[in-house]
């Protein structure tokens, strides 16, 4: 019998994993793929997710955007700098391998390769099918992402899927130099949503994703994305992969009887910049610190969990989730407001940093629009 198994071991699995291992706790993380895998991601990890990383992170950074190019409807695209990286760069494949690494030099028993197909909870436990393995846990940690099992298996009110489509393509040294240190966000085509190109050398991650995408002719918009970056149509030896983008526009509680649901799997996604792996660690960490707590002292501890993302990773989320509802509406009309008023292009590049909030953010369009508007999630 493990104390905790968790149920895929992306950035949040791997972290959780860690984290309990470090704290001295049996743990059996499950991927269903075999590692080194791909996960469709622009690997942007922001400057505020860095403290919530293993020691030793620095080996997975491969850029250090300080560049930012915000490209609104009809306008010119306007760049601004930082005198310092706002985010840093990580191979996706290579940076979750490690932290599952991490994990394993904790103590943490990893299986790859081995798909969860099922999952019951008991009075004392959860019992785990995979294939043709039975595992037992007192606990689970669903990390299982945007499409595991554990959210249609276990009674937790489902998600927003957005989804996303995007390259990797291999460039030229002349091309890439273009887009060096700097990440392009274009909001001038995609309803909810927006194209990006993030370089990662020598490769530029090319993708166009939207919160509303079932609406949406993804696929024609990302071709002509595509094109237009790179003077001509998708490569044929780079696959285009589509992926969920997971969000809530309401906090429910993220736990069961037995299990804590963290990242992707329980939809914790920035609703405002899609950004989903400083969610992923921020998750993983609260999920080890309350079964830490309630493995040590064998209390029903859990509902401290949803209570911790609710007090604080809330705050956080919901005025990014404010700040999508009023900018993609009107992404016209915002596009030329912040290119007039450039000091907000800053102001959100301040809040990947950590430097300041959504909720700052907020009140400083708000400032700069009318002063008697107010933009403020209520509380
Ligand atoms: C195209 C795209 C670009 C993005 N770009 C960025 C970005 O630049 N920066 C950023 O911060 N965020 C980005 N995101 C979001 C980010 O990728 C996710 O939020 C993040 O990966 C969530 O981590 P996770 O650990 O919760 O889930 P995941 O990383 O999705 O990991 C879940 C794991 O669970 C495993 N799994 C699933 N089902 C099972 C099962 N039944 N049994 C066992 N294992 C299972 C999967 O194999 C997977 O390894 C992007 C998302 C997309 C789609």
């Amino acid at each position: 019998m493990e104390d905790v198994i968790i149920v895929g071991a992306g950035p949040a699995g791997s972290t959780a994993a860690r984290l309990l291992a470090e704290r001295g706790h049996k743990v059996h993380l499950f991927d269903a793929q075999r590692f080194p895998r791909i996960k469709p991601c622009g690997g942007a990890v922001t400057a505020r997710a860095l403290s919530l990383l293993p020691a030793g992170y620095q080996s997975q950074l491969l850029g250090h955007p300080d560049a930012w190019t915000f490209q609104g409807r009809n306008l010119p695209p306007v760049t601004v700098r930082r005198t310092r990286p706002y985010c840093h760069i990580v191979e996706r494949q290579h940076f979750d391998s490690w932290l599952v690494d991490r994990a394993i030099a904790a103590g943490a028993r990893f299986s790859d390769g081995r798909t969860v197909d099922a999952i019951a909870e008991t009075r004392d436990g959860v019992v785990v099918h995979a294939g043709s393995d039975t595992c037992q846990a007192r606990y689970l940690v669903a990390a299982d992402g945007a499409k595991g099992i554990s959210a249609r298996t276990l009674p937790i009110p489902r998600l927003r899927p957005g989804a996303a489509i995007e390259v990797e393509v291999p460039v030229s040294e002349p091309i890439y130099a273009l887009w060096h240190q700097r990440v392009e966000i274009d909001v001038s085509h995609y309803p909810w949503g927006y194209a990006w190109v993030i370089p990662r050398y020598p490769v530029l991650n090319i993708g166009v994703g939207s919160f509303r995408a079932a609406t949406l002719p993804l696929k024609n918009l990302f071709a002509a994305y595509v094109t237009s970056k790179l003077g001509s149509g998708l490569p044929a030896d780079a696959p285009a992969r589509a992926h969920p983008l997971p969000f809530r526009t309401h906090l429910p509680r993220l736990h069961t009887s037995r299990t804590l649901f963290v990242g992707d799997a329980a939809g914790l996604m920035d609703a405002f910049s899609a950004e989903g792996i400083f969610s992923a660690l921020w998750s993983a960490r609260l999920a080890a610190e309350v079964l830490h707590g309630t493995l040590a002292e064998d209390r029903d501890g859990l509902p401290a969990y949803s209570s911790r993302v609710r007090n604080e990773m809330w705050p956080n989320l919901a005025p990014a989730l404010k700040m999508a509802r009023l900018f993609y509406p009107l992404s016209g009309f915002w596009s030329r407001f912040f290119v007039r008023n450039q000091s907000l292009l800053h102001d959100y590049l301040d809040v990947a940093e950590g430097r300041q909030t959504y909720r700052e953010l907020l009140a400083h369009t708000e400032r700069a629009l009318l002063p008697r508007v107010t933009l403020h999630p209520s509380k």
